[in-house]
């Protein structure tokens, strides 16, 4: 029986692990770290005392791919899934607040209700993204719709921003349109927010582990894959820094390490090379009572409130601006804006700030552009992570999607399909 080899046990690397363990598949895992989880995991923070996430993550109730995986591997409970599409914003210059409330079905009446919208706003301001839904590959944001006025500051702005990490005008158009299609174009239905309050590591990892384990795979952390042994066209081994796996004459590779990573195993391979940041405030400070779980802040560096059983916690997009700024100012002004929203104390409770430098690929259309689809020259090495050509931008629902495809074609053999890396 063949192993496939799956390097890299982020979420791209385990959702793939895990959809070839269910179609029979014996597989083996490998991860550089200690643990698995890669850029989407919960640790132990000894200065806040408390269990957090490396970052704040929202998924939307249309993220099929996601959801499908947590049902699979049994990661669901440790989500919490609104039961309506209702979004808290407040705007902090001045103190105004709103409910954003999508109606369950495709049919958008809400966009005719008030009460249901961003004040300020008319229903016809909402269609500005519809050209974004027919977008070329080389369209930017702004190239399509006005990135301005009330209804951008209030609702386009901070959707895609936190969707694509990416200064807004800049982005792809494409990837852009590909969210609304797949979250608010599909209605309310889709766009409820799922939170993963149990933790990110209890509802997609342990769960995914855990899964692999009944299922008979090998699972091997502290190794780095530092070499591809290539020759007579496909993966003949895998150096790790531990010692050398020679793969059979069967035996399959799924790497699903960071893009950087990739290119460096892989010479020739085009990947995308341009990044940005995100970061995350957290305060250990109980929310008070009634505090939604979400709250969308405007006119201010916060932009979303994620509020825990056991802490406050700020997420910044696209937040290489602030990565230099005193760590102790930039906690002081970020929970200001949080007392303001929720009418807490002034006075700054302990705080913890997680810069992710690399977090997600710019999601322009140069680098879209740049990303390879999950097959390559290499009839067994099949490509997987975020990175790669899943029509979204460098999300959850991305990065898993990406191993189901890589599952895919390896699994029907339909190698071939999408040819990248040259064997040159
Ligand atoms: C702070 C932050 C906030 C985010 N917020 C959201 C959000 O709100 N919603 C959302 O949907 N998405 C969000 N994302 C994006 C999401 O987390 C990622 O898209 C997803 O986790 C990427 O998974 P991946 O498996 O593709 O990559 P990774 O998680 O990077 O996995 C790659 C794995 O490869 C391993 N590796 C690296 N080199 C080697 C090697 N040489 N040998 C072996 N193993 C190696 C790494 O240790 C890692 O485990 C956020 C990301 C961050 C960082």
């Amino acid at each position: 029986m063949r192993t496939v080899h799956v390097v890299g046990a982020g979420l791209a690397g385990l959702s793939a692990a895990v959809r070839l363990a269910e179609a029979g598949e014996r597989v083996a895992l490998y991860d550089a770290a200690k643990q698995a989880g890669g850029r989407c995991r919960s640790y132990f923070d000894a200065t806040l005392g408390l269990e957090i996430d490396n970052g704040n993550h929202l998924l939307l109730s249309g993220n099929s791919s996601a959801l499908s995986y947590a049902e699979l591997t049994g990661g669901r409970a440790a989500l919490s899934t609104a039961a309506e599409a209702v979004f808290d914003f407040v705007d902090l210059p001045s103190g105004e607040r709103w409910q954003l409330r999508p109606n369950p079905g495709r049919l958008p009446w809400w966009i005719f209700v008030p009460s249901r919208r961003v004040p300020g706003t008319s229903p016809v301001s909402y269609l500005a993204p519809a050209r974004l839904l027919r977008a070329k590959p080389d369209n930017r944001i702004g190239d399509l719709m006005a990135c301005s006025g009330p209804l951008y500051d209030r609702l386009w702005k901070p959707v895609l921003l936190s969707a694509l990490n990416t200064e807004v005008p800049d982005a792809s158009a494409r990837l852009a349109g590909t969210i609304i299609k797949e979250t608010l174009g599909a209605g309310g239905q889709a766009c409820r927010p799922v939170v993963a309050t149990g933790g990110l590591s209890a509802a997609f990892v342990e769960p995914a582990l855990a899964y692999l384990r009944r299922h008979g795979a090998e699972i091997r952390f502290g190794e780095r894959l530092r070499a591809i042994g290539l020759g007579d066209g496909k993966v003949e081994r895998l150096s790790f820094a531990s010692g050398e796996t020679v793969l059979g004459p069967e035996d399959e590779l799924v790497l699903a390490v960071p893009p950087w990573v990739a290119a460096d195993l892989l010479p020739g391979l085009q990947t995308p090379d341009a990044h940005r940041g995100i970061l995350n405030v957290h305060f250990r400070h109980a929310p008070p009572p009634c505090q939604p779980l979400l709250v969308g802040m405007v006119g201010s560096i916060s932009e979303w409130l994620f509020a825990y059983p056991d802490r406050l916690s700020v997420t910044v997009s696209a937040g290489d601006r602030l990565f230099d700024t005193d760590r102790e100012e930039l906690a002081r002004t970020i929970w200001a804006e949080v007392a303001q929203v929720t009418g807490l104390a002034p006075e700054l409770p302990t705080w913890q700030i997680v810069k992710e430098k690399r977090a997600t690929f710019a999601a322009t259309p140069a680098q879209d552009a740049r990303r390879p689809g999950p097959a390559t020259d290499y009839p067994n090495l099949i490509l997987a992570g975020d990175w790669t050509q899943t029509g979204l931008p460098a999300t959850i629902e991305g990065a898993i999607r990406s191993g189901e495809n890589a599952a895919r074609v390896l699994h029907r053999g339909a190698i071939g399909v999408f040819r990248s890396v040259s064997k040159a």
